[in-house]
């Protein structure tokens, strides 16, 4: 995740706010939808139903029911159907728990593990370094992460998508950036690598970290290494950086050695921070035209397009809608579902519509960014009750988002971008354990 969160839901600072502990994730998603620009106008409604649940907006808030309500309130303050939600789970708790719940596959492409054992000291990190982190840690905290960016760690990645959420699988990704992390990187793939070692069977890794502004040889060296000893699946890169150039495209001739020895190795899927021009970083660099020409010179290469782009997406989704030919481009949905769906249920259902409509059901990925989001089950229970509303489905042929659609983000489409056996997994993998 990569913007100022707080700014998002200006009205959502923990000291101000005694009583919200985000204990539950009913009570992390619902504070979104209340903290979010819809917040004054829905909390009149949900507290209709606390009262008829006899219990004060908190503590109703902490239940299913609260989440439900929240959505319901969404719907009839927007007079449209973003949330598929009756009123009885509204008002009741085994409704509510019961229609909350899904036997889809779940895999989650875009998680991480932020913290890094050596910490962030004035002495391994520069000013501007310390601000990310900072960032980071402000956003967990908000987020319900008691110690923020250190609960980040391989625990708290196996609690927060394993434990605590219906995910079955997640890629995992690094931040890198070493100039401002004393040489080294934010998130040094070696430890990074744990939570693949710690769940082998769930997790899959993804090399980062590296610019072509770091030098070819050392590069290549560096991806080298990933493949051969780390066995990682794939890559995600920010074409931002922090060298003194700032960024990089993938389309320039310097970067297409990697993309030569991905192929040359069998690395079948690249994917890159696109969208969600955050922070220091430059915002041109997160446009994802770059992603047109490797597109068709690596057509064995699946690109993908972290966060799809957003708010850029209309530019990501036209490279495949006027291009039909064009079968390697993949979107991924974090961060950019989680901050839209409680704070502007029109613009998520703009992006889910675009995306799907050009780039195809096939094609979009299910990702949270967590636990930068806190526990990923919120936002899983949200998409699967969200909607297109018929208005916008009408107007713009976007297509509605059936359980068949739904199953396919959610996990049928990561399985086939890794070749991962569904079915098999099913026996192999116990829910809710890490
Ligand atoms: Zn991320």
């Amino acid at each position: 995740m990569e913007f100022d969160f707080r700014k998002h839901f200006r009205n959502m600072k923990l000291e101000e706010n005694p009583g919200f502990e985000f204990r539950t994730h009913h009570e992390q998603g619902a504070a979104f939808f209340t903290f979010g620009s819809l917040g004054e106008r829905i909390k009149g409604i949900i507290d209709e139903y606390a009262n008829k649940r006899r219990l004060d907006r908190r503590s109703f808030l902490k239940t299913a029911s609260g989440f439900a309500a929240a959505m319901l309130a969404v719907n009839k303050v927007s007079g449209m159907k973003f949330f598929e939600v009756s009123e009885a789970e509204a008002i009741d708790e085994a409704a509510a728990m019961e229609y909350s719940t899904g036997n889809e596959f779940i895999i989650d492409m875009h998680t991480h593990v932020g913290w890094r054992k050596a910490g962030f000291t004035k002495e391994n990190t520069t000013e501007r370094g310390m601000w990310f982190v900072k960032l980071l840690d402000d956003l967990g905290k908000s987020m319900g992460l008691p110690n923020g960016l250190r609960d980040m760690d391989v625990d708290g990645f196996g609690r927060y998508l394993y434990k605590e959420s219906d995910t079955a699988m997640a890629i995992v990704n690094m931040f890198g950036f070493r100039e401002d992390y004393g040489g080294m990187d934010m998130n040094p793939i070696e430890e990074v690598a744990e939570a693949r070692n710690r769940w082998p069977n769930r997790t899959i890794l993804l090399g980062g970290g590296l610019t072509i502004n770091q030098g070819m040889s050392e590069t290549l060296e560096r991806l080298d290494h990933f493949i051969k000893d780390l066995k990682i699946s794939g890559l995600k890169l920010y074409t931002f950086d922090s060298t003194p150039k700032k960024g990089w495209w993938f389309d320039d001739d310097r970067a297409y050695p990697l993309w030569e020895k991905c192929q040359k190795e069998g690395i079948k899927v690249i994917g890159c921070h696109k969208g969600i021009p955050f922070g220091q970083f430059m915002a041109r660099y997160s446009h994802a035209e770059d992603l047109d020409r490797v597109a068709d010179d690596f057509l064995d290469i699946n690109w993908v397009a972290f966060h799809s782009g957003w708010p850029y997406h209309h530019e990501l989704a036209a490279l495949k809608a006027f291009k039909p030919q064009r079968n390697n481009l993949w979107c991924e949905l974090g961060s950019t579902f989680a901050a839209t769906v409680t704070n502007r249920p029109v613009e998520c259902a703009h992006i889910l519509g675009t995306l799907i409509r050009d780039l195809g059901a096939d094609r979009v990925l299910w990702g949270t960014d967590s636990p930068l989001w806190g526990k990923a089950q919120w936002q899983i229970e949200a998409f699967r009750k969200f909607q297109i509303p018929d208005q916008l489905a009408e107007g713009y042929g976007y297509p509605k988002l059936t359980d068949e659609i739904k199953r396919k983000i959610l996990g049928e489409n990561h399985a086939k971008l890794f070749g991962i056996n569904i079915e098999e997994k099913r026996k192999e993998i116990k829910l809710r354990e890490a």
